[in-house]
């Protein structure tokens, strides 16, 4: 990794509920990595940056709306190694710009703000070569680092998981976290993702194309149920259940991804979906800063 990962640790959690059910529980804390980069989008983005700087690119132009995590990793590991680094947005440049993008100024990104119409056509390959004949020195990383380099990348998380883990749990944006977990599975272990957004239906023509390996049905589960409306979306219960796991754990969560999964994975754990001598490892991608869109307030940490 280009980035020092000495401070991702293992964190224990105890419960009650968890000793009744006997399962154990864990989280990757993933967000220990950075402060504002946090958890899975620097391993998603290793192996772009090693090409990047393979082929002496004058930097790498991403893509990303207003809140996006992803926008920010790649402005920080883009400075770290000294290229530079553009995000085109999508939507109108706004009066008041987002935390998240003021960040991505902080690393130093130039922003280029798109309507939502060209934006919505960013995959086409028209679309595209105009942006390879803007920046004919980049190096092009789809939204949310979609591609299978990315799941490569998402893939060097599995050095930490511990061998007996029989169930990894992680929140699920654009799948290709997911898809690298999906990589090195260990026999019988369980992959079980938490889709962030409504009416996900593609995960598995998502997860062939970025792991480039037969959909594996047998060890990998999708629960559809923990999006609370969809992506970005909240309501009372998710605010509730996020201060109830720091209150309990001293686990802070993100109310777009983490929150999402940690309470679809202990709503699961009642409702008896893990068999007794269950090991549980729950994926804290981070995340963490988009919290700062919510009202002052809303969380107890
Ligand atoms: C981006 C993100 C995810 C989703 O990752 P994908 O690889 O896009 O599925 C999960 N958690 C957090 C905190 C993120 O920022």
């Amino acid at each position: 990794m280009l980035f020092p990962t000495s401070k991702i640790y293992i964190q224990k959690l105890s419960d009650d509920l968890f000793e009744q059910k006997q399962v154990s529980v864990s989280v990757l804390r993933l967000d220990q990595l950075h402060a504002i980069v946090s958890g899975n989008k620097l391993f998603k983005l290793h192996y772009f940056l090693e090409l990047a700087a393979q082929q002496l690119k004058e930097g790498i132009v991403t893509f990303g709306g207003s809140y996006s995590n992803h926008l920010v990793a790649t402005a920080f590991a883009c400075k770290e190694i000294g290229i530079k680094s553009i995000g085109i947005i999508r939507g109108e440049q706004p009066k008041e710009i987002s935390h998240t993008l003021k960040a991505c100024i902080a690393h130093g990104m130039e922003l280029k703000f798109i309507t939502r119409q060209e934006y919505d056509q960013k995959e086409a390959t028209d679309f595209l070569e105009s942006i390879n004949l803007s920046y004919p020195d980049f190096l092009i990383i789809p939204e949310g680092g979609y591609h299978p380099l990315g799941a490569n990348g998402a893939s060097l998380i599995t050095d930490r998981i511990p061998s007996d883990t029989t169930h990894i749990c992680c929140a699920i944006g654009t799948a290709t976290t997911f898809a690298g977990l999906s990589k090195n599975l260990k026999n019988e272990q369980q992959l079980i993702g938490f889709p962030v957004l409504k009416n996900m239906n593609d995960i598995e023509k998502r997860v062939t194309f970025l792991s480039s390996l037969p959909y594996n049905e047998i060890q990998i589960q999708i629960i559809n149920k923990y999006h609370f409306g969809g992506y970005a979306k909240k309501n009372n219960h998710l605010i509730e259940s996020m201060n109830l796991i720091y209150e309990k754990h001293q686990l802070p969560t993100d109310f777009v991804y983490t929150g999402k999964m940690m309470t679809g994975v202990i709503d699961c754990i009642s409702n008896g979906f893990f068999k007794k001598g269950s090991e549980i490892l729950c994926i804290h991608t981070g995340g963490l800063q988009g919290n700062l869109s919510l009202e002052p307030g809303t969380l107890k940490f």
